[in-house]
């Protein structure tokens, strides 16, 4: 077991110290959901096409009702906004359309490398086939990336197929993201209900994957526990966990007594003052994913919204993030669904900076973590990794 002093200090007003054009920062988005990152005006045009009935056609207040429904604390709600991004993407224009869009967004948010994940078998409803939908998404892609590149921003986005663990398409759907390597699919993943839904379901599907050195990252840690995480890591032989914040749940934290290892634990509103030390000892599990540098794809408002950081209390300075950070846990920020949480990448690093209190240096760090976790090769990684260190200079 391993232990460690922790910092507590937690601000409530650090972004007063802060001018951070987050936008401009070149960042790295690893968890983003195809079919949750739609333009409102854009569902509204698809919608019509297809005559599916939306629970508004005004852009605004769609977009409020999308928010309001992933902020509703109710789960049929959350789900039901799925429900009508993954209606109108049933076919090959709306794909490209979406996955277009998807890219110029990210690179108008100043992302410069994108993974994408979605699920091909939710979108075969009006006769697409796997190849036919996955092809459709990647067209729309680099039809994003030429446009972007066009503005003089360049960008690179590969596409995670991912299968829902509620279904039993799990051999079929590796089999498709195989089929497409080196044509824009870059990783596996597995989505949906993770409690009840294990990814020992998929153990074949994981270990054709793993026979064809073909990368996965695995939701876990969201919805369930470190059981759930250890499947990830063990059947899954994921090489990143989707979220996995309950991790944080093997981490024993205990706060030095009043008096005692730099004075009494400071309240929330002095800011900055990284006092308030603690000890914090690693279960067996939470050493694992630490040592082994396996990298979290964290999701600052959405880990909120779905109830993934309720064990640790609420809003979002219980959030794990920090205590991840500070003790060496490769972490990474991400939006998962930038419509359902109304957020952009930009947003989430500037919720950090203004809870955590993080400067350009953190920023940087967890930027790089997140390039280093990249299914990309080696030279390309370093690639990034260098272009992203020097976009950081000079930004504060
Ligand atoms: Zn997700």
């Amino acid at each position: 077991m391993y232990s460690a002093e922790f910092s507590t200090g937690v601000s409530a007003d650090a972004a007063a110290d802060v001018d951070i054009d987050f936008r401009s920062l070149p960042k790295v988005s690893l968890h983003d959901h195809l079919d949750g990152g739609l333009r409102p005006a854009t569902i509204i045009e698809l919608a019509a096409d297809v005559g599916h009935e939306l629970p508004s056609t005004d852009p605004v207040a769609l977009d409020q009702w999308f928010r309001e429904s992933a902020d509703s604390g109710s789960l049929v709600r959350y789900l039901e906004t799925f429900e009508h991004t993954v209606a109108v993407m049933q076919t090959k224009e709306a794909l490209f359309r979406v996955a277009k869009e998807f890219v110029e967004d990210l690179a108008d948010d100043g992302v410069v490398y994108g993974e994408v994940r979605w699920a091909p078998e939710q979108h075969l409803s009006r006769g697409l086939t796997l190849d036919e939908a996955v092809e459709a998404v990647q067209a729309g892609l680099d039809a994003g990336v030429e446009a972007v590149a066009a503005t003089g921003r360049p960008i690179q986005v590969g596409q995670l197929i991912t299968a829902m663990r509620h279904a039993d398409r799990g051999q079929e759907i590796a089999e498709l993201a195989l089929r497409h390597r080196d044509k824009g699919a870059v990783g596996f993943d597995i989505a949906g209900a993770e409690d009840g839904f294990p990814p020992s379901r998929f153990k074949d599907a994981f270990t054709y994957l793993a026979e064809h050195q073909f990368p996965v990252t695995i939701h876990a840690g969201e919805a369930a526990g470190v059981d759930s995480i250890v499947d990830a890591l063990v059947s899954g032989r994921a090489l990143r966990l989707g979220h996995g914040v309950r991790i944080a749940e093997d981490i024993q934290v205990d706060f030095a007594p009043a008096g005692d290892a730099g004075g009494e634990q400071q309240s929330p509103e002095a800011p900055g003052s990284g006092e308030g030390l603690a000890m914090v000892t690693l279960g067996r599990v939470a050493a694992w994913v630490r040592d082994r540098g396996i990298p979290l794809e964290c999701s600052p408002s959405s880990n909120l919204q779905t109830g993934a950081t309720a064990p640790f209390g609420e809003g979002i300075e219980n959030h794990p993030f920090d205590l991840l950070y500070q003790t060496g846990f490769k972490v990474t920020i991400n939006v998962d669904n930038r419509l359902m949480s109304g957020v952009t990448l930009s947003d989430e690093y500037e919720l950090l900076v203004e809870v955590f209190d993080y400067d350009l240096d953190d920023l940087l760090e967890i930027t790089l973590n997140a390039a280093e976790a990249a299914f990309l090769p080696l030279e390309e990684r370093e690639a990034l990794v260098e272009y992203i260190t020097e976009g950081f200079q000079g930004r504060a």
